[in-house]
C-alpha cells in the first residue's frame, strides 16, 4: 500500500450529534447506537516498521505473503521415513548418513524402509512423510527400531497449516498486540499500512482546578492526567490543552488552538447548563452543541458538539463521572474515529456480594472489584466524588435501565477494567 500524505480524511458533518426534537432521556444503549451510526475514521494512513506496530491499528487486510510453515517440518526431534515402508509389529529401519536440522536441510532422499535423524524445525526431506519420536526408538550408530503401527504424517507439520499464503492474517481495523506482530513477522509482513494515531485534545475547565500550590478554596486537576492516559493506553496520542479557567474567551482559544493539534477533544468540567457552566455555554453559541441527557448514573448531561470540524466530547468535572463517561461513551467513540472500529466492553456475569435496590430509569455503573471467591463486590460510598473508589475498582457492575433488588448471590454484570484500559 502506498501512504499519500496529504490525502484528506472524511470529515464528520457538523450536525452528526443532534438528537431528535424532544427527546428527554436517552437510554444508554440508544445513545451508544446514535453514536456508532454516525462515526466513521477521520485519520489519514501511514505505513510504519512491523516492530513499530503494538497499539496501531491496520489500515488495510493484511495478506500473508508465505505460508506459515512454508514447507512441511518436524515437529519432534526423531526420526524421519515414509509411512508405507512401515507396518505393525517392530519396525527396523536402517540409518542413513547424514542429518536434517533446523536451518540445515537434508540434500539427497531418503530411500523406502530408511530412517533419516531429524530434528524439531527440519524440512522434511525427500521420501520423509513420518516422524518417530527419539524417545520412543532403540537406537544404534546404524539403524533404529521402534514398536509400530505409526500414524501416518505423525510428528510433522503440514506446509500452510498454521496460515496459507495469500490468506488473510489481520483484518483492516485490527489494533495490533504483541502476538499479533508475531503472526504478521512470521507470514513475511515487515511494513504496515495503519491509521495515524488519533490526536486526543484533553482539556480540564473550572476556577477552582490548579496543578500546583492548591490554595484552601482550589482543587488539583485530577481529570487531565487521567484522560491523557486513557487516551495513551488506547494506543492514540494524547495531547495536553492544560487547563482553563471559567472563561468564555479563555476556553474559546484553548479549543479554537486545539483544532490544529488534535482530531478530536474531550473537556471536562463545566458541560451541563448551570451559571458557571461555559463549555456548553459556548459550544452551544458558537459551535454545534447537542446535549445528550443520557439515562445513566453517574454522568450528567454529556456534551458533544463539532468545534471548527473538530469532535468535542464535553465530559462532567467529577472525576468519577468523567471516568464512566469516558469508558462508556468516549472509548468506543474514539475507537471508531481512530480506524479501530466501534468497541462493545467485555462483559461477564458473577454473584453479587452485596445488597442494592434500585430504582428505574437511570443505568447505573458502580466501582466494582472481584473478591478472592469470584463474587463482584462495589465500593463502600456511591459518592461521585470519590476518587479512591477509582482506584481501588478493577471494573464496574453495571445494573440494567429497569428497577432491580439486588440480593448476595445474585448475578450482576461486571464489565473488567481490563479490557477498558486496553
Ligand atoms: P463541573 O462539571 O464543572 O460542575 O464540576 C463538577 C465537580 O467536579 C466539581 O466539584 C469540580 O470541582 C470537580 N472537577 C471539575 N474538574 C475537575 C478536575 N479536572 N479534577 C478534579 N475535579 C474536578
Ligand atoms: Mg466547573
Amino acid at each position: 500500500m502506498t501512504t499519500e500524505p496529504n490525502l484528506v480524511p472524511p470529515r464528520l458533518r457538523n450536525d452528526c450529534f443532534a438528537m431528535p426534537q424532544g427527546v428527554a432521556w436517552v437510554p444508554v444503549e440508544e445513545a451508544l447506537a446514535r453514536l456508532r451510526a454516525v462515526l466513521y475514521p477521520i485519520t489519514a494512513t501511514e505505513t510504519i516498521a512491523l516492530h513499530q506496530g503494538l497499539g496501531r491499528v491496520l489500515a488495510d487486510d493484511m495478506q500473508a505473503t508465505r505460508a506459515n510453515p512454508p514447507q512441511a517440518n518436524s515437529a519432534v526431534d526423531g526420526y524421519g521415513f515414509v509411512h508405507a515402508a512401515t507396518g505393525t509389529g517392530v519396525c527396523q529401519l536402517p540409518l542413513v548418513s547424514g542429518r536434517a536440522a533446523a536451518g540445515q536441510p537434508f540434500t539427497g532422499a531418503v530411500p523406502a524402509g530408511h530412517a533419516v535423524r531429524i530434528l524439531t524445525g527440519a524440512i522434511l526431506p525427500e521420501g520423509v512423510d513420518t516422524v518417530v519420536l527419539e524417545e520412543d526408538c532403540a537406537i544404534s550408530a546404524t539403524a533404529i527400531a521402534f514398536d509400530g503401527p505409526i500414524k501416518p504424517r505423525a510428528n510433522t507439520r503440514r506446509a500452510g497449516e498454521d496460515i496459507a499464503q495469500g490468506a488473510t492474517a489481520l483484518p483492516k481495523g485490527h489494533k495490533l498486540r504483541a502476538p499479533d506482530l508475531a503472526l504478521l513477522a512470521a507470514t513475511g509482513i515487515a511494513m504496515l499500512p495503519v491509521y495515524r494515531r488519533l490526536r486526543v485534545g484533553i482539556l480540564s475547565t473550572g476556577d477552582e482546578i490548579v496543578t500546583q500550590n492548591a490554595a484552601p478554596h482550589q482543587i488539583y486537576d485530577a481529570n487531565r492526567p487521567m484522560l491523557l492516559a486513557l487516551a495513551q493506553s488506547w494506543g492514540m496520542e494524547p495531547v495536553d490543552l492544560g487547563h482553563s479557567p471559567d472563561d468564555t474567551d479563555l476556553i474559546r482559544s484553548k479549543l479554537t488552538e486545539a483544532t490544529t493539534r488534535a482530531d478530536v477533544i474531550l473537556t471536562s468540567g463545566g458541560a451541563s447548563a448551570g451559571d458557571e457552566d461555559h463549555v456548553s455555554r459556548l459550544l452551544a453559541s458558537e459551535g454545534q452543541l447537542s446535549s445528550w441527557r443520557i439515562a445513566m448514573k453517574p454522568g450528567r448531561p454529556l456534551a458533544l458538539a463539532m468545534w471548527q470540524g473538530i469532535p468535542v466530547f464535553g465530559l462532567p468535572g467529577n472525576p468519577v463521572a468523567a471516568l464512566i463517561c469516558a469508558l462508556i461513551f468516549a472509548r468506543p467513540a474514539l475507537s471508531a474515529l481512530s480506524g479501530a472500529g466501534w468497541t462493545s466492553p467485555q462483559k461477564f456475569t458473577l454473584p453479587a456480594s452485596f445488597s442494592k435496590t434500585k430504582k428505574a430509569g437511570r443505568r447505573e455503573y458502580l466501582r466494582a472489584r472481584i473478591t478472592a471467591d469470584g463474587q463482584a463486590e462495589v465500593f463502600a460510598s456511591e459518592g461521585s466524588g470519590r476518587i479512591s473508589g477509582l482506584a481501588w475498582a478493577t471494573g464496574l457492575v453495571e445494573l440494567p435501565d429497569e428497577a432491580l433488588q439486588v440480593n448476595p448471590g445474585d448475578p450482576v454484570t461486571f464489565l473488567p477494567f481490563g479490557d477498558f484500559f486496553a
